[in-house]
């Protein structure tokens, strides 16, 4: 990014602060949030940059944008708003979302059906999300999903390896993910309960993403149950949640 943003962001921190009563409301029931100034500003620089929609005719609150640009300044903490450039839409609709899906197969016949979704990111395009299911759905964090997969996305189409910083090994990130997305695809199919929402057997990219709201969110059981993928994720992150 050049001088002209660090110049609009340095003039945003200096004449804005978030309303500490909103980033309370707005983040309550976030305890895997760390309470630091740093996310706070983020955030804030986060609201300025991008442009939130309310879709189906959803007005989109403060506390809503605050909750989401929290949550989506989580993993992205040590990293820099940067990691979120190239686009600016997030939209927000007030539940789950039908999207036309369309393929075509080998035959050469085109297949439509709809797809139920929570969460959606359009490479180079907006993020789009349910906000019932962002604010009350227990077992999944939307955002930290979709914004995974944003920085997925930016080491080209979603794979499940985003670009990775110096000093990372793309062989030591793929051994790791590969490994526990194989094993976990075994489990997903032999019926096995699982501890993480089986949804992440659907594609490497799904893994990243779910592994991802669990590092957050859960980071003790992530480090217990996937040493070799936290490990990477803490690099690649720059944060060690399980320490703190
Ligand atoms: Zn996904």
């Amino acid at each position: 990014m050049g001088w002209l943003t660090e110049w609009r962001r340095r003039r945003v921190l200096a004449r804005h602060a978030m309303d500490p009563a909103l980033w309370k409301a707005a983040t309550r029931g976030l305890q895997f949030l760390p309470d630091a100034p740093k996310l706070r500003e983020l955030a804030l620089l986060f609201l300025a940059e991008k442009q939130f929609a309310g879709a189906h005719g959803l007005a989109v609150t403060d506390a809503m944008r605050v909750s989401i640009a929290a949550q989506a300044c989580l993993p992205i903490l040590e990293l820099g708003l940067d990691w979120y450039a190239g686009w600016t839409g997030i939209v927000v609709y007030p539940g789950d979302f039908r999207v036309r899906r369309e393929s075509v197969d080998e035959a050469g016949v085109v297949h439509q059906w709809d797809d139920e979704l929570a969460g959606e990111a359009m490479p180079g395009g907006p993020v789009v999300l349910s906000w019932d299911a962002t604010a009350h759905d227990p077992y999944i964090n939307v955002v930290i999903h979709e914004f995974a997969h944003k920085l997925d996305m930016l080491g080209g189409e979603a794979d499940g390896m985003p670009p990775l910083h110096p000093g990372m090994d793309r062989r030591a990130w793929r051994a790791a993910l590969g490994e526990a997305y194989e094993g976990f695809c075994d489990a997903v199919e032999r019926g096995k309960d699982t501890w993480l929402d089986p949804y992440a057997a659907e594609h490497p990219s799904e893994f990243f993403a779910v592994i991802s709201e669990a590092f957050f969110e859960s980071a003790r059981e992530t480090r217990r149950r996937y040493p070799a993928v936290y490990e990477q994720l803490k690099a690649f992150y720059k944060q060690d949640p399980a320490a703190s």
